[in-house]
């Protein structure tokens, strides 16, 4: 790749800066979980997250530190949802309202329900006329939940009880649209009450209030730079969200990620007069709203995005050992791989996939190169709890978050000074719709 000699000894001292670096990382990542909390876009703690990272940028000496706003639609809980068992017996059922799930008449709905499986457009299709006026009651097992929620609207469904597949009573969160309310109201439920629900089958009765609403806000991007001493145009992209779901601190998803990024831009930051291009750090906001952040960056910078040559996007990273990169439709990367592993002395694996849900999307439908911290999943712990409350930073293992950053800034030092930077194209057209993790 580049001079093999002086990028070993930049590894070196990396490298040994990362270890040195765990208090940074706690400082960080406690910072945002602990003391701020939860990030959801549009409230204070939302904001007290964007003013922290932009302080962290300038106090790690970045340039071009600055946040980039945007306009955006909120969703508000308000009190939230109250779900009652009306037949065969009475009694109050848990539930947790869904961001832009639509709220219900004061007096809540009263419906039947109709288990619509795994939420599948064909099992939706063959429920045909009996979702209409009824709730739909799902494991949401068929994939994407956005697009379970538009299909039972168009079903005519009265809203969508999203089952949780995990034993405990527990909730899942996430958002049932991109940046705008749904015509519907959606609620989760514990895997328990989803259980008991098909259990009880046709001709229950239930009643569902929900009381929230939309209202503009704005929030935004952060971002910093080190620039490029020969090349400072062209440049390369770190990302990663730092907003997060009401329901938890968003530790794994995704304080790990932005904390990372953070501590890769401090591990760089000695070394800029050796960049010959650009590195852009960006914590997107609103993430979890339908990827609003990258999207409004990318639309906000159309010139500066074709100078991307990669986007090395940081969301629910891997960060056990061996470290790796998982690209987003480019099988063509896989020599890159082979060639960085080479280069830095050290077995790294190669993943390759189709995935829309995270902030390197909007990159990719501009034909960026974009892929994700991959690899072995390490000993943290998270993986499973993410947009549930238990998502906290108690599961996670410091020392990775330091050894994922290393890796990291090793790879970003790598591709920023590449001057046989392969021209790669994706496997195939990839304009799907985008939606959010
Ligand atoms: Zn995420």
């Amino acid at each position: 790749m580049t001079d093999t000699g002086k990028d070993s000894k930049i590894d070196d001292a990396i490298k040994a800066a990362a270890v040195d670096g765990v208090d940074e990382v706690a400082r960080n990542l406690f910072g945002l979980c602990d003391v701020i909390g939860p990030r959801f876009a549009g409230t204070d703690g939302d904001r007290l997250a964007a003013e922290m990272i932009q302080r962290t940028f300038e106090r790690y000496g970045l340039t071009d530190v600055h946040r980039e706003e945007f306009p955006f639609t909120a969703w508000r809980r308000g009190r939230g949802a109250q779900l009652r068992l009306l037949v065969p017996r009475e009694c109050v059922l848990p539930a947790y309202a869904m961001p832009y799930g639509a709220a219900t008449v004061p007096d809540g709905i009263r419906a039947s329900w109709v288990d619509i499986g795994t939420g599948s457009p064909a099992e939706i299709a063959e429920k045909g006329e009996l979702l209409r006026g009824a709730f739909a009651l799902t494991d949401g097992s068929s994939g994407q939940r956005k697009d379970i929620q538009r299909r039972c609207a168009s079903a005519g469904a009265v809203g969508v009880l999203h089952g949780h597949n995990t034993d405990g009573m527990l909730f899942k969160t996430g958002s049932v649209d991109d940046g705008r309310e749904s015509p519907i109201c959606a609620v989760n439920i514990p895997a328990e009450v989803l259980a008991l629900l098909r259990r009880i089958k046709e001709p229950g009765r239930l009643q569902l209030v929900v009381d929230c609403f939309c209202e503009p806000s704005t929030t935004c991007n952060v971002i910093g730079a080190l620039h490029g001493t020969t090349y400072p145009d062209e440049v390369v992209v770190m990302g990663g969200h730092y907003d997060s779901h009401d329901i938890s601190p968003g530790a794994f998803d995704n304080a790990t990620g932005v904390t990372i990024m953070m501590e890769a831009a401090r591990l760089l930051r000695p070394w800029r007069d050796q960049l010959k291009r650009t590195i852009r750090f960006v914590a997107f906001g609103a993430e979890e709203m339908g990827l609003l952040g990258s999207h409004h960056h990318v639309r906000a910078n159309v010139e500066a995005i074709r100078k991307v040559r990669f986007m090395l996007n940081c969301d629910t990273p891997c960060m056990g050992r061996p470290h790796g990169l998982g690209f987003h439709k480019c099988a063509a990367a896989e020599p890159l791989v082979q060639q960085l592993s080479a280069d830095m002395g050290e077995e790294l694996t190669f993943a390759n996939r189709k995935h829309n849900s995270s902030d390197h999307y909007p990159f990719m439908l501009q034909g960026v190169i974009t892929a994700g911290v991959a690899g072995k999943s390490g000993d943290s712990r998270g993986t499973g709890f993410y947009h549930m409350a238990g998502d906290t930073p108690d599961k996670l293992v410091l020392q990775e978050l330091s050894d994922t950053a290393s890796f990291v800034a090793r790879v970003l030092l790598r591709v920023a000074n590449d001057d046989n930077w392969p021209a790669l194209q994706h496997d195939e057209c990839c304009g799907d719709a985008g939606s959010t993790s």
